[in-house]
């Protein structure tokens, strides 16, 4: 990615600076896996990124949405996503969220309990709608991906046993305010193991034999999300592996003509045409580390206090060499977590370099917080300068 450093220099820093083109180029491939088959929709997880002119971009191209929240479904249609493209998930749906969907007409409720089913059915009957919903089922699929962003396994808060399916589905079948669409499925993020939704498809085709078999409809089916991309190399990786996923469900998922299936990416969509732009404030001399402290922070980018996420840090103010000096890279928070990555080779820093920090495009802005009265962070974009 090039960076254009030199108009960066009236900014102030911390900011975001999105690359919008390699997002269009990431949107054109998606699109062109989508179009392989009839009935394949993207629904874009809002939650990785909910910067307005990003979503306004994604909308553009004529994706859904896949929302966890009241406040994210207002935000995606106010940012040009189709009411009837919208998708809504999340085991807490408040009585004002469900409301405030049902008002909105979207596409779909992800139903995660029966309890929830029930408040959904009473709410769409009181407004004398009906409520169209999914059940979201939890397939009991560990991904091989970090314990706290795995979603799939049985003992995980989210979607309904395997178990308790086939009577939810029942109880959704016989609900007077309750349309019944399909099955929604989530495994987790930052998966890199084509080998997990292999075993999803696996599941899911399993799943859908056995509730046939008992006289019950499938209908649809939501895939959900989670690809992952690769930290390491942003630039020799721009793109997530787009082709190796759809291709595993083009090769194992059993779809019944007429099925519609939907996915739900986030992450691959948006992580690496975003990056956090820092300022070298001061080089600290430990007694055997160097420490590069920068004015960014845990409160424009958690993920690495958070999960020991890996963002390079690239010194995008070095145009001749300079030598390379071993560095913990840090933030002024005073938490002792706020600590972007240890002993990396940088080229020697100086006060007032950029430091910026690469495939922040997900889950970077759309998680920052106010922690320290610090100001939440700005965003620039590559159509600005370019
Ligand atoms: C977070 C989430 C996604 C997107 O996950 P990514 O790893 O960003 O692709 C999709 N569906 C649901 C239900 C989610 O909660």
């Amino acid at each position: 990615m090039f960076f254009p450093t030199h108009s960066f220099q009236g900014l102030q820093t911390p900011f975001y600076y999105y690359d919008t083109a390699l997002l269009g180029q990431t949107l054109d491939v998606v699109a062109a896996q989508l179009a392989l088959r009839e009935g394949w929709h993207m629904h874009y997880a809002v939650k990785a990124n909910a910067n307005p002119v990003l979503l306004r971009i994604i909308s553009a191209r004529g994706f859904g949405a896949d929302c966890v929240s009241g406040g994210e479904v207002r935000t995606a249609i106010a940012h040009g996503f189709a009411p009837e493209t919208v998708v809504y998930a999340g085991v807490g749906k408040s009585d004002w969220e469900i409301n405030l969907a049902l008002d909105a007409g979207i596409g779909c409720f992800n139903v995660e309990s029966a309890a929830e089913l029930r408040v959904i059915n009473d709410l769409a009957g009181a407004k004398g709608v009906q409520a169209p919903v999914a059940l979201r089922v939890n397939p009991d699929i560990g991904a091989h991906t970090h314990a706290n962003i795995t979603t799939g396994l049985a003992e995980n808060k989210f979607g309904i046993n395997l178990e308790q399916l086939e009577g939810v589905l029942r109880e959704a079948l016989s609900l007077p305010h309750i349309i019944y669409r399909g099955l929604h499925f989530h495994i987790g993020s930052q998966i890199t193991d084509m080998l997990d939704f292999q075993a999803l498809c696996n599941r899911i085709n399993v799943l859908s034999h056995e509730l046939s078999r008992h006289g019950l409809p499938v209908g649809d089916i939501n895939v959900g999300g989670g690809l992952g991309v690769d930290y390491e190399h942003p630039d020799d990786a721009p793109m997530a592996g787009f082709e190796a996923y759809f291709d595993v469900f083009r090769r194992h998922l059993d779809v019944r003509s007429g099925q519609k299936v939907h996915f739900e990416l986030g992450r691959s969509l948006v992580a690496h045409c975003g990056s956090l732009v820092t300022r070298v404030l001061y080089v600290k001399e430990g007694t055997s580390k160097r420490f590069a402290i920068v004015d960014g922070s845990m409160t424009e980018l958690i993920r690495p206090a958070l999960y020991h996420a890996f963002h390079l840090p690239q010194n995008i103010s070095v145009e001749s060499t300079r030598p390379n000096v071993t560095y913990d890279v840090v933030g002024p928070v005073c938490e002792s977590s706020d600590v972007f990555t240890r002993a990396f080779g940088l080229p020697e820093c100086r006060r007032g370099d950029f430091i910026a920090f690469r495939t922040a495009g997900a889950y970077g802005e759309s998680m920052a917080s106010g922690y320290n009265c610090r100001p939440l962070p700005k965003s620039y974009f590559s159509s600005d300068f370019f």
